[in-house]
C-alpha cells in the first residue's frame, strides 16, 4: 500500500542509470517538497527487493547487458508488475521504456521478453543508431506544448495499442517509421528522452505529481514555489559565506 507520505522509488540505478536519468526521481521529490508535500526518495539497487509502497517508480536508460540483467531481476522480484496493476505511476526512460514493454532486442538476442506492462514491442534497428536531440509536441492531454531531451538508442519501438507521449518534431523517438515518442497511459509516462527528461521539462514533473492521488497541486501557486526556491538559495549562499 502507498503510505500518506509521497514516495518516489528509483529502480535499479546501478543498472538503469545512464545519462543522469536518476535525476528524474530527485526532481520529483524536490518539486513535491517545495510545495510542502512530505516527500521521500527510496533508492533500490538490483540486489534488493523492490519497495512496494511507492507512489511513483522511476526507471532510466541502460546498456544492453545491464538492461537484460534488470529485466531478469524485475521479473523475479514481481513488485513492479504488482504496483503497476494497482495503478501506481511509472516513469520509464529508454531501456526502462523497452523493459516494461512486451519484448525488446539486445545486440545478442532478438527477442527478450519484457515485463509486458504496456503493449509495445522493441526490435533491433536495421538503420543507424538514433543519437541526438529530440524535440516533441507533447500529447495534448498533458497541457504542455513541447518536450525536449536527447536520445541514444538502437532499439526501434512499435506501439501496438495506445498513445505516444508526443509527436516527434526533431530526432527519431520510438522508431524511424513513424513520428512518435514514448508512451502515455493513465499510469505510465515513457520516453526515449534523456536530459534528464524532468530537468529539461519541469512541467512534465508537475503533471506526474498531479497524477498521484492526494497531491492536489492545482491549489498550490507557482509563485509561492518561486519565492520558496529563492529563500532556499539565499540561505545556501549565507551558509557557504559563513563557512569561509
Ligand atoms: N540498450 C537500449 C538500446 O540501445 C537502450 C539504450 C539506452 O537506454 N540509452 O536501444
Amino acid at each position: 500500500m502507498a503510505t500518506s507520505k509521497f514516495k518516489v522509488v528509483l529502480v535499479y540505478p546501478d543498472l538503469l542509470g545512464t545519462y543522469g536519468d536518476s535525476g528524474n526521481a530527485e526532481i520529483l521529490v524536490r518539486r513535491a517538497t517545495l510545495r510542502g508535500v512530505d516527500a521521500e526518495l527510496r533508492v533500490v539497487h538490483s540486489q534488493e527487493r523492490l519497495d512496494d509502497s511507492g507512489d511513483v517508480y522511476v526507471l532510466g536508460g541502460g546498456e544492453d547487458g545491464p538492461q537484460q540483467a534488470a529485466v531478469d531481476a524485475l521479473r523475479r522480484d514481481g513488485v513492479l508488475k504488482e504496483v503497476h496493476q494497482q495503478g501506481r505511476q511509472i516513469l520509464a526512460i529508454c531501456a526502462g521504456f523497452q523493459i516494461i514493454g512486451e519484448s525488446f532486442a539486445t545486440s545478442d538476442v532478438d527477442n527478450v521478453p519484457g515485463l509486458g506492462l504496456i503493449p509495445v514491442v522493441t526490435r533491433r534497428g536495421r538503420q543507424r543508431r538514433c543519437v541526438g536531440e529530440l524535440l516533441c509536441e507533447a500529447s495534448s492531454e498533458l497541457g504542455i506544448a513541447l518536450l525536449s531531451g536527447y536520445e541514444n538508442h538502437g532499439g526501434q519501438t512499435e506501439i501496438l495499442d495506445g498513445n505516444p507521449l508526443g509527436r516527434v518534431i526533431r530526432g527519431v523517438g520510438n522508431r524511424y517509421e513513424d513520428t512518435q515518442d514514448g508512451y502515455l497511459s493513465d499510469n505510465v509516462i515513457a520516453s526515449y528522452a534523456h536530459g534528464p527528461l524532468l530537468a529539461r521539462n519541469p512541467a512534465l514533473a508537475d503533471r506526474l505529481l498531479e497524477r498521484v492521488h492526494g497531491l492536489e497541486l492545482e491549489s498550490l501557486r507557482r509563485r509561492d514555489i518561486g519565492i520558496e526556491a529563492e529563500n532556499l538559495r539565499r540561505e545556501r549562499i549565507k551558509e557557504v559565506q559563513g563557512n569561509k
